[in-house]
């Protein structure tokens, strides 16, 4: 008796074992009110399915390994170091209400079809930046080996435009974090969307290696060849493994571990973030692979097998109960424990009918790689990979790359030289380099004319694709296949879509908020003792002076940095938080791990649903320094929260 679980299930079997003691630190982000954000009505993208995840890990009692943090949403001053003013700035006036008023500005930043105007739009984008960004700031101070975030990963934001359902590039944003800390940093992608904002982003650099397996063909968004590999200091430190449809699990092993390898012996990164993006997921409703949870979660696991710090982010993923059970499963696996098969009761139960098992199965797709075409886009990728050696950190400690120290005599036989060697493209490569370090400068279309001589290819603009444009013709046969009842709604979720009425949206919208109930009391006592927190109980990363890593990058270094964004983040605004090098921390908290809750002020949201009580809730780790706030001058997230 009592062994069975509330759902009538024989609980015989522990819910997880212990596969893997290394005992890794994991930290893992997570803000309550994420789940009660939701895009417009019939929107594919529902932040909903981190809040079903998040249950899946509280349940299978996984929060005993983790420390969980809610992270403080990350603010204009911070967004700022990737995006531009204006974009953000518009992030953060647009609402429903006013957005007539912004008709132009929509165009501009491509803010409307996949990426709509929604409640509470900028609070969400804080609080995944957020989450990424302080993952990325503890890892710098080794206060934990991962750090997950799975609200982060929206990796087709642009510098100032939204697109594929992002406005706020997360990831950039914890990379740039990285990078303060790093030499080198290694971004992983194996969304089934081409990660491009990331490697947009990154794409003239070497201290940051891109590395995406994608759908490409007829497919949003349209980039990421094998042929584009980066250009300036950052040629060949983009990597791309275009995939056609179906991959399943083996062939996906066969490429994705062989290139890593890779990756890792020529590039030798200092940390890693992977983009876990759940669209690649066999049956996902905008998706086209055919991947298990199971493949999915082994390259998370063939990642951590490196033992490299590693921010672990979410990213694309439609099918919201796969997504969920495929994060909380590789929750499991970041922890080294693998979960049992059987779901564990919690207040999402109704979502994973009629089997209520954990694993997400392949289908019978054909699968359109052929052994051939893998190996071949293999091998030509790991030949690229070996023209990076030696690693960059040589390069840039030996020889000065933006002609610093050298005369003006030198510098024009050099740009004589890269003239010669470069006829039949506008701009030499030195130039293209030069006019890097200077691109503020630049007008936007100075910008654009530049990178399209240097080979980079706009996408969006008039051309813009939708990512709506495709979607999986198998995915809604495999929902109804899955006989699941439609479930009961609470009738407190009033934006949770009570008014679906778009018929291939049909799938998850009819598991919104089912009727559940509060997880057992006794249970969450448990878990709320078992929250772990660090020694000055807050995520503070302002504490210069203890972490020998600090002074492993030497200013130099810092000077070397070939991108632009790295420049901007040397402005007085990447100081006043998360931990720069030289910053003396303002306070030092001692928060404890269950002290304030702000829960008191959740549930106020724009589009509050009612919760069963969440142990995140509970507490209040977050504090990244006072004098960021000074430059939360107008960002109305904590504000409108309380
Ligand atoms: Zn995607």
């Amino acid at each position: 008796m009592s062994n069975t679980d509330p759902a009538g299930v024989d609980r015989g079997q522990p819910l997880y074992n212990v596969v893997n003691n290394d005992k890794k630190r994991v930290a893992y982000f997570y803000d309550s009110d994420i789940g009660n954000y939701a895009y417009v009505t019939g929107h594919p993208m529902k932040p909903h399915r981190i809040r079903l995840a998040h249950s899946l890990v509280m349940n299978y009692n996984i929060y005993k390994y983790l420390e969980i943090y809610r992270a403080k949403p990350a603010v204009f001053a911070e967004m700022t170091q990737f995006h531009t003013d204006e974009y953000i700035d518009f992030l953060q006036k647009v609402t429903p209400d006013n957005m007539d008023n912004f008709m132009r500005e929509q165009g501009k930043y491509n803010v409307g079809d996949d990426c709509p105007v929604f409640d509470g739009l900028f609070e969400f984008c804080g609080i995944s930046a957020g989450g990424s960004m302080e993952g990325a700031a503890r890892l710098n101070r080794q206060k934990c080996d991962i750090a997950v975030n799975w609200a982060g990963g929206l990796h087709h934001a642009k510098k100032s435009e939204a697109s594929g359902f992002c406005y706020v590039n997360d990831i950039v944003l914890a990379i740039i974090e990285l990078l303060r800390f790093k030499k080198r940093v290694l971004y992983i992608d194996i969304d089934v969307h081409h990660g491009d904002g990331v490697e947009e982003a990154f794409y003239t650099t070497d201290r940051v290696m891109t590395v995406s397996f994608h759908k490409y063909g007829e497919y949003f968004p349209g980039t990421g060849e094998l042929r584009d590999i980066g250009i300036g200091p950052g040629k060949n430190y983009a990597v791309n493994f275009p995939l056609r449809d179906g991959i399943d699990d083996a062939s996906y092993k066969t490429i994705f571990e062989p290139v890593i390898d890779a990756v890792m012996q020529y590039y030798q990164p200092e940390a890693v973030v992977l983009q876990c993006g759940g669209d690649s997921l066999s049956g996902d409703r905008l998706g086209c692979f055919n991947l298990s949870m199971h493949g999915h979660a082994n390259c998370v696991n063939f990642v951590r097998s490196f033992n490299l710090p590693t921010l672990v982010l979410g990213g694309g993923g439609y099918t919201m109960r796969n997504v969920a059970r495929t994060w909380a499963y590789e929750t499991g696996r970041l922890v080294g424990v693998e979960m049992d098969s059987t779901l564990p009761y919690n207040e999402y139960y109704d979502y994973y009918g009629p089997d209520y098992e954990l694993d997400v199965r392949s289908s019978n797709m054909e699968n359109a790689n052929s052994y051939e075409y893998l190996e071949k886009i293999k091998i030509a990728v790991i030949e690229n990979l070996k023209k990076t050696a030696p690693v960059p950190s040589v390069q840039m400690q030996d020889v000065p790359r933006h002609g610093l120290g050298l005369t003006d005599e030198e510098e024009a036989e050099l740009d004589d030289l890269n003239e010669d060697e470069n006829k039949d493209v506008r701009m030499t490569q030195r130039q293209w380099e030069k006019s890097i370090a200077r691109q503020d400068e630049y007008e936007d279309s100075d910008d654009e004319d530049m990178a399209h001589a240097n080979g980079v290819h706009k996408t969006n603009g008039r051309t813009r694709r939708s990512i709506l444009d495709y979607r999986n013709p198998h995915a809604a046969d495999m929902d109804m296949d899955s006989g699941m009842a439609t479930p009961v709604r609470n009738g407190d979720g009033p934006a949770e879509e009570a008014q679906e009425a778009d018929e291939t949206m049909v799938d998850d919208d009819l598991a919104d908020e089912p009727q559940t109930e509060t997880a057992d009391k006794d249970d969450e006592v448990a878990k709320e003792a078992a929250i772990i927190n660090d020694d000055d109980g807050d995520v503070d990363m302002d504490e210069a002076g203890d972490e020998p890593q600090e002074t492993a990058i030497k200013s130099e270094d810092v000077d070397a940095l070939p991108s632009p964004q790295l420049e901007r983040r040397r402005t007085p605004v990447a100081d006043t938080s998360r931990g720069s090098p030289d910053a003396e921390s303002p306070k030092e908290n001692n928060k404890s791990a269950a002290a304030s809750p702000p829960a008191s002020a959740n549930g106020d949201g724009p589009q509050a649903v009612e919760e069963s009580v969440e142990v995140s809730d509970k507490m209040e780790m977050d504090d990244r320094g006072g004098s960021k706030d000074a430059d939360d001058e107008g960002s109305p997230s904590e504000a409108q929260r309380s």
